[in-house]
Protein backbone atom coordinates (compact mmCIF):
# COMPACT_ATOMS: atom_id res chain seq x y z
CA UNK A 1 0.00 0.00 0.00
CA UNK A 2 1.43 3.62 -0.83
CA UNK A 3 1.51 6.22 1.66
CA UNK A 4 -1.17 7.80 -0.06
CA UNK A 5 -3.60 5.21 -0.42
CA UNK A 6 -3.07 4.17 3.50
CA UNK A 7 -3.93 8.11 3.89
CA UNK A 8 -6.79 7.81 1.88
CA UNK A 9 -7.85 4.73 3.53
CA UNK A 10 -7.21 5.84 7.48
CA UNK A 11 -8.49 8.88 7.99
CA UNK A 12 -7.07 9.36 11.65
CA UNK A 13 -3.53 8.73 9.99
CA UNK A 14 -4.28 11.41 7.81
CA UNK A 15 -5.60 13.35 10.95
CA UNK A 16 -1.74 12.58 12.77
CA UNK A 17 0.30 13.11 9.80
CA UNK A 18 -1.16 16.55 9.78
CA UNK A 19 -1.58 17.18 13.11
CA UNK A 20 1.78 16.52 13.58
CA UNK A 21 2.79 18.64 10.63
CA UNK A 22 0.96 21.69 12.44
CA UNK A 23 3.32 21.11 15.68
CA UNK A 24 5.95 21.65 13.49
CA UNK A 25 4.83 24.56 11.81
CA UNK A 26 3.50 25.81 14.71
CA UNK A 27 6.75 26.08 16.19
CA UNK A 28 7.78 28.37 12.68
CA UNK A 29 4.98 30.29 13.65
CA UNK A 30 5.98 31.60 16.81
CA UNK A 31 8.91 32.57 15.04
CA UNK A 32 7.16 34.51 12.63
CA UNK A 33 4.65 36.34 15.32
CA UNK A 34 7.86 37.11 17.11
CA UNK A 35 10.36 38.26 14.53
CA UNK A 36 8.28 39.73 11.43
CA UNK A 37 6.75 42.91 13.72
CA UNK A 38 10.39 43.48 14.72
CA UNK A 39 12.00 43.44 11.21
CA UNK A 40 9.27 45.60 10.10
CA UNK A 41 10.08 48.17 12.94
CA UNK A 42 13.66 48.37 11.99
CA UNK A 43 13.06 48.68 8.53
CA UNK A 44 10.82 51.48 9.47
CA UNK A 45 13.26 53.02 11.65
CA UNK A 46 15.78 52.88 8.84
CA UNK A 47 13.33 54.48 6.29
CA UNK A 48 12.68 57.28 8.50
CA UNK A 49 16.33 58.24 9.33
CA UNK A 50 16.73 58.04 5.79
CA UNK A 51 14.44 60.41 4.81
CA UNK A 52 15.02 62.96 7.66
CA UNK A 53 18.72 62.33 6.80
CA UNK A 54 19.29 61.59 10.22
CA UNK A 55 22.69 59.50 10.76
CA UNK A 56 22.33 56.33 11.63
CA UNK A 57 22.31 55.72 15.37
CA UNK A 58 23.06 52.23 15.87
CA UNK A 59 25.49 49.93 15.27
CA UNK A 60 25.27 47.92 12.08
CA UNK A 61 22.32 45.59 13.19
CA UNK A 62 23.37 41.57 13.36
CA UNK A 63 21.67 40.15 10.91
CA UNK A 64 18.32 38.98 12.13
CA UNK A 65 15.57 37.47 10.15
CA UNK A 66 13.11 34.38 10.03
CA UNK A 67 16.18 32.16 10.21
CA UNK A 68 18.85 34.22 11.93
CA UNK A 69 20.20 34.33 14.64
CA UNK A 70 18.92 30.54 15.66
CA UNK A 71 16.36 29.90 18.48
CA UNK A 72 17.96 31.16 21.82
CA UNK A 73 16.62 31.99 24.95
CA UNK A 74 15.51 35.77 25.55
CA UNK A 75 17.04 36.05 28.94
CA UNK A 76 20.65 34.41 29.14
CA UNK A 77 20.99 34.11 25.34
CA UNK A 78 21.31 30.87 25.50
CA UNK A 79 20.90 28.98 22.14
CA UNK A 80 18.42 26.23 21.73
CA UNK A 81 19.53 22.97 20.77
CA UNK A 82 17.30 20.82 18.06
CA UNK A 83 16.99 18.02 20.63
CA UNK A 84 15.20 20.65 23.05
CA UNK A 85 13.67 22.87 20.05
CA UNK A 86 10.70 19.62 19.75
CA UNK A 87 7.37 21.35 19.77
CA UNK A 88 5.09 20.75 22.58
CA UNK A 89 7.20 17.69 24.01
CA UNK A 90 10.16 19.91 24.91
CA UNK A 91 8.40 22.54 26.43
CA UNK A 92 6.91 19.81 29.15
CA UNK A 93 10.40 18.12 29.28
CA UNK A 94 12.26 21.34 30.51
CA UNK A 95 9.09 22.01 32.58
CA UNK A 96 8.84 25.26 30.71
CA UNK A 97 11.89 26.88 32.05
CA UNK A 98 15.45 27.75 30.44
CA UNK A 99 17.65 24.41 31.45
CA UNK A 100 20.05 27.20 31.93
CA UNK A 101 18.58 30.60 34.11
CA UNK A 102 15.56 28.72 34.71
CA UNK A 103 13.50 31.30 33.29
CA UNK A 104 10.00 30.90 32.14
CA UNK A 105 9.37 29.75 29.15
CA UNK A 106 5.87 31.69 28.00
CA UNK A 107 2.95 29.49 28.03
CA UNK A 108 1.95 31.28 24.38
CA UNK A 109 4.74 29.42 22.64
CA UNK A 110 2.89 25.46 23.04
CA UNK A 111 -0.42 26.70 23.17
CA UNK A 112 0.50 28.21 19.31
CA UNK A 113 1.60 24.53 18.39
CA UNK A 114 -1.04 23.26 19.59
CA UNK A 115 -3.43 25.66 18.09
CA UNK A 116 -1.84 25.15 14.30
CA UNK A 117 -1.86 21.31 15.25
CA UNK A 118 -5.53 21.07 16.08
CA UNK A 119 -6.47 23.12 13.06
CA UNK A 120 -4.81 21.42 11.09
CA UNK A 121 -6.46 18.35 12.11
CA UNK A 122 -9.96 20.15 11.94
CA UNK A 123 -8.98 21.13 8.10
CA UNK A 124 -7.95 17.41 7.05
CA UNK A 125 -11.12 16.22 8.74
CA UNK A 126 -12.87 18.80 6.62
CA UNK A 127 -11.59 18.52 3.42
CA UNK A 128 -10.00 15.13 3.44
CA UNK A 129 -7.73 14.04 0.81
CA UNK A 130 -7.83 16.70 -1.59
CA UNK A 131 -6.27 19.55 -3.22
CA UNK A 132 -8.37 22.05 -0.91
CA UNK A 133 -6.43 20.74 2.56
CA UNK A 134 -2.67 22.02 1.43
CA UNK A 135 -4.17 25.24 0.93
CA UNK A 136 -6.69 25.61 3.78
CA UNK A 137 -3.50 24.94 5.79
CA UNK A 138 -1.85 27.76 4.64
CA UNK A 139 -4.93 30.13 4.67
CA UNK A 140 -4.93 28.54 8.87
CA UNK A 141 -1.96 29.16 9.54
CA UNK A 142 -1.48 32.81 7.83
CA UNK A 143 -4.44 33.62 10.32
CA UNK A 144 -2.89 32.33 13.35
CA UNK A 145 0.19 34.67 12.41
CA UNK A 146 -2.16 37.29 11.57
CA UNK A 147 -4.10 36.94 15.02
CA UNK A 148 -1.11 37.40 17.50
CA UNK A 149 0.51 40.03 15.57
CA UNK A 150 -2.34 41.96 16.06
CA UNK A 151 -2.90 41.18 20.18
CA UNK A 152 0.92 41.45 20.26
CA UNK A 153 1.60 44.93 18.05
CA UNK A 154 -2.18 45.90 16.81
CA UNK A 155 -0.98 45.30 13.08
CA UNK A 156 -1.80 43.27 10.71
CA UNK A 157 1.61 43.00 8.60
CA UNK A 158 1.09 44.11 4.09
CA UNK A 159 3.84 40.85 4.26
CA UNK A 160 1.45 38.22 4.96
CA UNK A 161 -2.28 40.04 3.88
CA UNK A 162 -1.49 40.83 0.56
CA UNK A 163 0.16 38.09 -0.94
CA UNK A 164 -3.00 35.89 1.01
CA UNK A 165 -4.67 38.01 -0.87
CA UNK A 166 -3.63 37.29 -4.33
CA UNK A 167 -2.78 33.56 -3.98
CA UNK A 168 -6.80 33.72 -2.98
CA UNK A 169 -7.87 35.09 -6.02
CA UNK A 170 -5.60 32.95 -7.91
CA UNK A 171 -6.92 29.86 -6.59
CA UNK A 172 -10.04 31.13 -7.53
CA UNK A 173 -9.55 30.16 -10.93
CA UNK A 174 -9.41 26.80 -10.53
CA UNK A 175 -12.30 27.19 -8.03
CA UNK A 176 -10.20 25.68 -5.03
CA UNK A 177 -13.14 27.14 -2.68
CA UNK A 178 -14.85 29.32 -4.66
CA UNK A 179 -15.34 30.43 -8.19
CA UNK A 180 -13.66 33.44 -9.60
CA UNK A 181 -16.58 35.82 -9.76
CA UNK A 182 -17.33 35.52 -6.16
CA UNK A 183 -14.15 35.79 -4.85
CA UNK A 184 -13.24 39.18 -6.36
CA UNK A 185 -16.69 40.07 -5.65
CA UNK A 186 -15.85 39.41 -2.22
CA UNK A 187 -12.28 40.96 -1.98
CA UNK A 188 -14.33 44.17 -3.29
CA UNK A 189 -16.95 43.45 -0.59
CA UNK A 190 -14.60 42.49 2.37
CA UNK A 191 -12.74 45.51 1.83
CA UNK A 192 -15.21 48.27 1.51
CA UNK A 193 -17.99 47.29 4.10
CA UNK A 194 -15.56 47.47 6.88
CA UNK A 195 -13.83 50.64 4.87
CA UNK A 196 -17.88 52.06 5.19
CA UNK A 197 -17.91 51.27 9.01
CA UNK A 198 -14.67 52.75 9.39
CA UNK A 199 -15.33 56.24 8.06
CA UNK A 200 -19.17 55.89 9.12
CA UNK A 201 -17.74 54.97 13.02
CA UNK A 202 -15.17 57.84 12.73
CA UNK A 203 -17.62 60.90 11.05
CA UNK A 204 -20.00 60.17 14.11
CA UNK A 205 -17.86 59.12 16.87
CA UNK A 206 -14.51 61.31 15.99
CA UNK A 207 -12.39 57.76 16.65
CA UNK A 208 -10.61 55.16 15.01
CA UNK A 209 -12.45 51.98 15.29
CA UNK A 210 -10.66 49.95 13.13
CA UNK A 211 -7.45 49.67 11.03
CA UNK A 212 -6.73 49.32 7.23
CA UNK A 213 -4.73 46.13 7.94
CA UNK A 214 -8.60 45.23 9.11
CA UNK A 215 -10.18 46.01 5.48
CA UNK A 216 -7.03 43.62 3.82
CA UNK A 217 -7.63 41.11 6.06
CA UNK A 218 -11.30 40.74 5.41
CA UNK A 219 -10.52 41.42 1.64
CA UNK A 220 -8.19 38.70 2.61
CA UNK A 221 -10.89 36.45 3.58
CA UNK A 222 -13.47 37.42 0.82
CA UNK A 223 -10.97 36.46 -1.87
CA UNK A 224 -10.21 33.01 -0.47
CA UNK A 225 -14.06 32.16 0.74
CA UNK A 226 -16.19 34.22 -1.29
CA UNK A 227 -18.64 37.08 -0.89
CA UNK A 228 -20.98 34.27 0.37
CA UNK A 229 -19.02 34.11 3.06
CA UNK A 230 -17.97 38.00 3.77
CA UNK A 231 -21.52 38.62 6.42
CA UNK A 232 -21.32 35.93 7.94
CA UNK A 233 -17.15 36.51 8.81
CA UNK A 234 -18.57 39.57 9.81
CA UNK A 235 -21.35 38.71 12.29
CA UNK A 236 -18.92 36.24 13.73
CA UNK A 237 -16.19 38.61 14.40
CA UNK A 238 -18.44 41.53 16.05
CA UNK A 239 -20.41 38.68 18.00
CA UNK A 240 -17.09 37.48 19.01
CA UNK A 241 -15.57 40.52 19.66
CA UNK A 242 -18.77 41.41 21.86
CA UNK A 243 -18.73 38.65 23.72
CA UNK A 244 -14.75 38.41 24.50
CA UNK A 245 -14.29 42.02 24.69
CA UNK A 246 -17.08 42.32 27.46
CA UNK A 247 -15.93 39.19 29.19
CA UNK A 248 -12.45 41.04 29.27
CA UNK A 249 -13.00 44.01 30.79
CA UNK A 250 -14.94 42.35 33.42
CA UNK A 251 -12.21 39.65 34.11
CA UNK A 252 -9.34 41.66 33.44
CA UNK A 253 -10.56 45.31 34.30
CA UNK A 254 -9.99 46.31 30.62
CA UNK A 255 -10.73 50.02 30.32
CA UNK A 256 -13.42 50.03 27.54
CA UNK A 257 -12.21 53.21 26.13
CA UNK A 258 -9.06 51.60 25.17
CA UNK A 259 -8.76 50.26 21.04
CA UNK A 260 -8.95 46.58 20.96
CA UNK A 261 -7.70 44.43 18.21
CA UNK A 262 -10.02 43.47 15.70
CA UNK A 263 -7.95 41.15 13.30
CA UNK A 264 -8.17 38.15 15.83
CA UNK A 265 -11.65 37.93 15.50
CA UNK A 266 -11.69 38.61 12.10
CA UNK A 267 -9.16 35.32 12.01
CA UNK A 268 -11.27 33.37 13.99
CA UNK A 269 -14.16 34.15 11.90
CA UNK A 270 -12.14 33.31 8.90
CA UNK A 271 -11.41 30.28 10.28
CA UNK A 272 -14.93 29.20 11.55
CA UNK A 273 -16.47 29.95 7.84
CA UNK A 274 -13.55 27.94 6.40
CA UNK A 275 -14.56 25.67 7.98
CA UNK A 276 -18.30 25.10 8.67
CA UNK A 277 -19.24 27.96 6.30
CA UNK A 278 -21.45 25.79 4.10
CA UNK A 279 -23.54 24.31 7.19
CA UNK A 280 -24.30 28.12 8.51
CA UNK A 281 -25.19 29.40 5.01
CA UNK A 282 -27.46 26.13 4.85
CA UNK A 283 -28.65 26.19 7.98
CA UNK A 284 -29.18 29.79 8.36
CA UNK A 285 -31.68 29.25 4.36
CA UNK A 286 -33.34 26.32 6.10
CA UNK A 287 -34.95 28.49 9.50
CA UNK A 288 -35.04 31.43 7.40
CA UNK A 289 -37.25 28.91 5.12
CA UNK A 290 -39.25 27.60 7.58
CA UNK A 291 -39.88 31.48 9.31
CA UNK A 292 -41.26 32.50 5.53
ZN1 LIG B 1 17.75 31.29 29.60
Amino acid sequence: MSLLEALQRYPEFLFSVVGILGLIVGSFLNVVIFRLPLMMETAWRRDCQELLGMPDSEQPPQRFNLMLPGSHCPICHNPIPPRENIPLLSYLALKGRCPKCNTRIPIRYPLVELLAAILAALIAWQFGLSWQTPFALVFGWSLICLGFIDIDHQLLPDAITLPMLWLGLTLSVFNVFTDSASAIIGAVAGYLSLWSIYHAFKLATGKEGMGYGDFKLLAMLGAWLGWQMVPIIVVISSLLGAVIGTAASFVFHRDRSLPIAFGPYLALAGCISLLWGDQIISAYLHTSSLGG
